[in-house]
């Protein structure tokens, strides 16, 4: 047995119960006390316990190995039991084992996302180029900021977003029924003289605090990138934060949608009135 974490030789997938069972040599109950451990093979991790192999245990196991004795003999034993009946080297060969299952994992995580990165880069073309995709979203944002007759009323508005914020609140004089009302209602109280109205619900606000082409953009220099690093060579630091952002691709993918989706709200035409209202609002409100 060599002791390179990249010797993935020994490894079987084991997913559930029937990738042990199915296995020739597999034995269960194995009476164990006269045979020695040959390898453990591999680790793994079942979504219910399974009954151990061997006789002395038999408690079902959620985590274990598959092991190999010298007589050529498989079962599977669990991390405790394994160490009781097969000792020390079992314990050592084991977590070499987990180490390069974990590993190996990571590095079919990345080639799997290289196996796919012609369909990963033509997806992101199609949000580039899509009649509501981030180049018109790039585009509307910037012609709304330059928009001559719309005081674009920026600084509310990315506070609005960022707090999450949507209404759309004006301040009018009262009329001589609410003012009656509020009299009537709160004996000795001020006079009312203002009232707040809500004029309506500002839509994809999400959209301003958002970059879906930069998104996509990164996505795709990152997809790259990967292409030119040599995945065995990184740190395991390096390579969990690979591992990282190949698992979060697809949400990447599901944000740059549902921000795409606020722009096409953002931009509606009864959104762009809404938003002329809130200008003329913070306008009236800085005299
Ligand atoms: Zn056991």
């Amino acid at each position: 047995m060599t002791t390179s974490l990249d010797d993935f030789s020994l490894l079987v997938d084991l997913h559930g119960p029937s990738d042990l069972t199915r296995l020739p040599a597999h034995r269960s109950p194995l009476d164990a006390t006269d045979s020695k451990l040959a390898e453990v093979l591999a680790p793994y991790d079942f979504a219910e316990p399974y009954p151990c192999g061997l006789a002395a245990c038999r408690q079902p196991h959620q985590h274990g190995f598959l092991v190999v004795t010298v007589d050529g003999v498989e079962t599977n034993v669990g991390k405790d039991c394994g160490r009781r009946i097969f000792g020390e080297d079992f314990a050592i060969k084991a977590n070499i084992q987990a180490a390069r299952a974990s590993r190996k994992r990571q590095l079919d995580t990345l080639q799997g996302v290289l196996d796919h990165k012609e369909e990963l880069l033509s997806r992101i073309s199609e949000l580039y180029d899509r009649k509501t995709g981030t180049r018109w979203a790039n585009a509307e944002l910037r012609s709304l900021k330059e928009h001559p007759l719309l005081h674009f009323p920026s600084n509310k508005l990315y506070a609005m977003a960022t707090r999450g914020e949507t209404e759309v609140i004006d301040v009018r004089e009262a009329t001589k029924e609410e003012k009656e009302q509020h009299r009537a209602f709160n004996p000795g109280a001020k006079s009312l003289e203002y009232t707040e109205e809500t004029v309506g619900h500002l839509q994809g606000l999400k959209f301003l605090v958002a970059n879906p082409h930069d998104t996509a953009t990164v996505l795709k220099d990152k997809l790259y990138e990967l292409t030119d690093t040599d995945a065995k060579s990184l740190s395991p630091k390096k390579l969990r934060d690979w591992v990282n952002w190949a698992n979060g691709i697809e949400r990447e993918f599901d944000d740059i949608e549902d921000t795409l989706a606020n722009a096409v709200r953002f931009l509606s035409a009864e959104n762009i009135g809404l938003l002329h209202a809130l200008a003329a609002i913070e306008e009236r409100n800085r005299r």
